[in-house]
Order: C-alpha cells, then structure tokens, then sequence
C-alpha cells in the first residue's frame, strides 16, 4: 500500500519547510494540512511552483471533528498513517503585555498540549508498523522544566508519570494560572514553555506505551527542538532559516526501517538531549 506522511500546521514556517523535505525524501504521498483551506492550498501551489507535489487535508487541531475526519480520511484511503508530525503550535509574542496571563496560559495549553494530545489519541491507533511519529516541542520546555519546582520536575522526568497524571497537571497549572497562584504552586511564569515541557513528557510517556503495547511493530515516536528558526512566531532575528529548522524533525520522521533508537527521547540538532 502507498505510505503517507501527514505534518500538521504546514501551511507556513516550519511545517511547510518539513513538508518540502518529505516530498525530495520520502517514498511516499505527503499531506500539507492547515486549519485554513485557502492558506493551505496556496501552500500547495508554492511548492507546486517547485516541482513538488504534496496532498492537501484541511486539519485544525483546535477542532475535534476536524481531527475525527482526518483520522477517517488516512485510515480508509491509505490503511494508516506511515509518519505523523505534529507541528501546530501556537506562542504569544514575548512581549504581549495586553493578553492576561491566565488566558496566555489556557489558549496556550490548549492547542500546544491538550489539542496535540487530542491529534496522538486519534492517530496512535492509526501508526503502521515501522511508522514514526514526531512531536515538535521546543528547548524552552526543557528550560521550563528545570525552572519547575523539585516536585514537579521530579514528575516530569519519573519513569512511572502516567498520561492521566501528565493531563492533572496541565490543568492544574492553567487553573492556578487563573488564579495567579502558579509561581507559588512551583510554575514558572511561561505558558508556552509549560506547553512544551508537557509535550515532550507526554511523548515519553506514549513511547513507553508504545514499546509496551505493540513492540513487534518497532514504531518510533520523539519529541524535538527545531532550533530557533526565523518563522512568524519567532520573528526575523532568529539563526536559522525554516529549512534548517526542518532538519531534525525530518531525520526523526526518516529513521531508517529497524532503527530502534531513538525512541521516547527529547532531540535537538539530530543529537539526543537530557531531560
Ligand atoms: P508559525 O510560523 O507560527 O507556524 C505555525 C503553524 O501552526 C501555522 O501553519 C499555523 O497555522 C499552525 N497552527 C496553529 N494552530 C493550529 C491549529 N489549531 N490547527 C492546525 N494548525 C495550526 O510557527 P513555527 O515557528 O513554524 O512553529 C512550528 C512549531 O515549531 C511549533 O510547534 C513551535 O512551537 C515549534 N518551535 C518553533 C521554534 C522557532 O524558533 N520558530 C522554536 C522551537 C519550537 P495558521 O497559519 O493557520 O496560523
């Protein structure tokens, strides 16, 4: 059967550059998706100017039947999904005084955690053997992590977290945002850094899972940091360009078959980081 590559929010910044990569690379058809159809097809006509060809779904994580959909669309056209990156991912500008922190904190949460999460839950059942599963997080989760209480780092980087646990406190972080209680519940003051700790812990934890519940069919799923790449969120200062940005998120989404490792690790410059 065909392989198939799906990367979310691709429309633009890194994930459009991940896609241009899959499509020289991969061996197979690759989905551009976006929450946006017009900005997604646009995004398909750019590379199309470049001779590549990739596919378009319209997918918006924020929207569960959107995730529903699509999750039905790859299973009954190609039986699966070969490799899934999941790119989306929302920040406010660093120096957005005017949004409240607590609303920071749930609309940030929301889309970079708990609607990522929603995007593993309905396409982990969906990963062929051999497939690769790609989260793209960021240093500042591990940043963040290391500014958490010892408490919460100490759960953080537990061989036993469970995913229930993990979604306990990420609520609790956005409830005591609302109440401006976080920093003395042993929070730092950054919501997209908190994200981003939480999704590279749930990616942890989901490997495990993997490892435990469907070893023979060797798929290999890890968090990453694509660097600080020029793109609308990181703005024109930053050192790398978008397609340097893509690097690494596409040397894990190509792990050659029976590579083994990594696997449930935290990557950054194609190199295995602490955590
Ligand atoms: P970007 O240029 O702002 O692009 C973000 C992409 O995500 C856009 O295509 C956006 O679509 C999409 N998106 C946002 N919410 C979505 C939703 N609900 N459903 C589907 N797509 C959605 O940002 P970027 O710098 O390329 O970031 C890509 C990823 O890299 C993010 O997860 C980010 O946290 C991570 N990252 C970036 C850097 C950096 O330096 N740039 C560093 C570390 C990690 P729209 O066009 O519709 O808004």
């Amino acid at each position: 059967m065909t392989k198939v590559a799906v990367v979310t929010g691709s429309n633009k910044g890194i994930g459009l550059a991940i896609v241009r990569a899959l499509c020289k690379q991969f061996e197979g058809e690759v989905y551009l998706t976006a929450r946006d159809t017009a900005r997604g097809e646009e995004a398909v006509k750019t590379l199309n100017s470049e001779g590549l060809k990739p596919k378009f779904q319209q997918l918006d994580i924020n929207d569960l039947n959107s995730i529903i959909k699509a999750a039905a669309f790859f299973r009954d056209t190609y039986g699966g999904v070969d490799i899934l990156v999941n790119n989306a991912g929302i920040a406010f500008k660093g120096k957005d005084w005017n949004t409240p922190f607590a609303v920071q904190a749930e609309v940030t949460l929301q889309t970079n955690f708990f609607d990522t999460r929603d995007m593993l839950t309905h396409f982990m059942p969906l990963m062929k053997a051999g497939g690769r599963v790609v989260n793209v997080s960021s240093f500042v989760g591990s940043q963040t992590l290391n500014k958490c209480s010892k408490e919460l780092q100490a759960r953080f980087r537990s061989e036993d977290i469970t995913e229930e646990e993990l979604v306990g406190l990420m609520k609790r972080f956005v409830e005591k945002a609302k109440t401006g209680q976080h920093k003395e519940d042993g929070w730092p003051e950054t919501a997209y850094g908190v994200s981003k700790t939480g999704l590279t812990t749930l990616s942890m934890i989901l490997a495990r899972r993997l490892s435990k519940e469907r070893p023979l069919d060797k798929i290999l799923l890890n968090a990453c940091c694509p660097g600080w790449v020029r793109t609308d969120m990181a703005g024109d200062k930053a050192p790398k360009s978008p397609e340097e940005g893509a690097i690494t998120p596409v040397y894990l989404a190509l792990l050659p078959p029976g590579a083994t490792e990594p696997h449930g690790r935290f990557v950054s410059d194609k190199e295995v980081q602490a955590w």
